[in-house]
This record gives structure tokens, C-alpha cells and sequence, in this order.
């Protein structure tokens, strides 16, 4: 875990043993299933050390080790969610996952690493961003890898409280992309904090966080049934 050392003492942060190990494990967990879920087209020990968890340790960067509950919206094999919750063991994280295989992963991979205070929840961000037990009730929404930012923001901003934040991971240019949701994300209540770009040599590309503020609460008609963000991302007037 060689790379994942160096490359996290870059953004600060000191990795104990356990948690090596815990890295070590999730690799070879992921590496296993992967076999029979389509979890990840990157297996190499290497890579999966920066690109996996050193790029979701990034995130890191905007959370606390404290017990305040995260969500990771569209978590795939567990990023950024589980190497967060790695790091910062207090936080009370839930996956949200629309595909039953994955999650199944996640379920496992969980039980495995003894993590206590994650949740799995096998859903379409659209229908569960309507459950009360959900809805407005997350301090920190993560995501990374599911869908442009105007998509993005209403599968996420949904379950952000007022006072809490969404923190969207994306590569290579943002500008543009942001650009474009700008209006969108003032629909959903919420206010573009800052774009902190994140240059760690590990890491292959540029990346960036998007950091939205959730001022107000998001209109109820949001997000609008399964699959229409994606494919009718709102449009606004500007
Ligand atoms: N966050 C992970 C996975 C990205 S792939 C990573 O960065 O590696 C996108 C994942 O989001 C897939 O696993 C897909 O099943 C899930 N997903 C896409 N749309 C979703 C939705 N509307 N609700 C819940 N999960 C969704």
C-alpha cells in the first residue's frame, strides 16, 4: 500500500496499520468479486491504490471524524464512501446503490471489515430522495463517477439538510460543467461554495471537488421519477 501512503501524507493525512490493512483487504475483496460482479474495469494493485482509494480519500478534505451522517450517492464498489469511512471511522455512512450485485459487495466487504455505522441501501437515488427517513436528513452527500453535475445535483442535493453540503468529485476540466448547473443547482436550494481542485502527483488527471452549499429546501417535484434527471436534466432559465 506503498503508493496510497505517500499519496495520502500529500493530502494530510497519516495512515495507521489497521488501516493499511483494512486497504489491504478491500483490495483483495474487490479484486475477488470482481470475478463475478462487474464492480471495476481497474485491478491493478497499483492503480487501485491511487485511482480507487487515494482519488476517494479526497473527499476527506471537507469531512471530520465525527459521528454526523454521510451519504454516498451511486457508490458503485464503495467510492468514496468506504475508504472515507476508513479513515474517519466515526462518521455514520450510508451507500446508496441501484444495482443488487454491488451491493451485495458492500454488504460483504462491510462485514469484513468489521465497519460499524454503514448502512446499504440497494435503491434508485429518484425514489429513496422521497422517503422521509432519507429526504433533508444528511450533513455531507457524496458522489463520485455517476452522472454530470446538473444530473448529479438532483439525485443529491434531495438528501442534503439545510446547513449541509454536497461534494461531488469529478476529473479533468469542471469549469463548463458547473457552469451549466449553475442555475439548476439554485433550483434545488442549493449555492455553489468553491471548486477545490486537487493536484496530488499520484493521481493521474486533475481532479476537483465541487462543494455546493444547501441554503433552502429543494421543491418537492425533486428528483423527478427514476431515469428523468439523466435524461431530461432541468433546464433553467438563466
Ligand atoms: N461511485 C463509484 C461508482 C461509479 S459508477 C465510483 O466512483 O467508482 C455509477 C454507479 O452509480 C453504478 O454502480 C450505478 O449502479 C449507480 N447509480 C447510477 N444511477 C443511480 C441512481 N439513480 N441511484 C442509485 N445508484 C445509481
Amino acid at each position: 500500500m506503498e503508493r496510497l501512503v505517500v499519496g495520502a501524507k500529500r493530502l494530510g493525512f497519516d495512515l495507521s496499520p489497521g488501516q493499511l490493512e483494512s486497504f489491504q483487504v478491500y483490495y483483495e475483496e474487490l479484486v475477488q468479486w470482481n470475478k463475478r460482479v462487474n464492480l471495476t474495469a481497474i485491478t491493478d494493485y497499483e492503480r487501485v491504490q491511487t485511482s480507487h482509494f487515494l482519488d476517494s480519500l479526497t473527499v476527506a478534505l471537507f469531512l471530520d471524524d465525527l459521528p454526523t451522517p454521510v451519504l454516498d450517492v451511486g457508490t458503485g464498489a464503495g467510492f468514496p464512501g468506504i475508504p472515507a469511512k476508513i479513515l474517519l471511522p466515526r462518521i455514520r455512512l450510508s451507500l446508496v446503490e441501484a444495482t443488487a450485485k454491488k451491493a451485495a459487495f458492500l454488504n460483504h466487504l462491510v462485514d469484513r471489515l468489521g465497519l460499524e455505522g454503514v448502512e446499504v441501501v440497494t435503491a434508485r437515488a429518484e425514489e429513496l430522495a422521497h422517503d422521509a427517513r432519507y429526504r433533508e436528513t444528511f450533513d455531507v452527500v457524496l458522489s463520485r463517477g455517476v452522472a454530470r453535475l446538473d444530473t448529479l445535483a438532483e439525485l443529491a442535493l434531495p438528501f442534503c439538510m439545510c446547513g449541509g453540503a454536497f461534494v461531488a468529485q469529478k476529473k479533468g476540466k469542471v469549469d463548463a460543467e458547473v457552469d451549466a448547473a449553475s442555475a439548476v443547482i439554485g433550483i434545488l436550494g442549493g449555492r455553489l461554495r468553491e471548486v477545490r481542485r486537487i493536484a496530488v502527483e499520484e493521481l493521474d488527471e486533475e481532479r476537483a471537488l465541487v462543494v455546493i452549499d444547501k441554503c433552502t429546501g429543494t421543491p418537492q417535484a425533486y428528483p423527478r421519477r427514476a431515469g428523468i434527471p439523466q435524461k431530461r436534466p432541468i433546464r433553467a432559465r438563466r
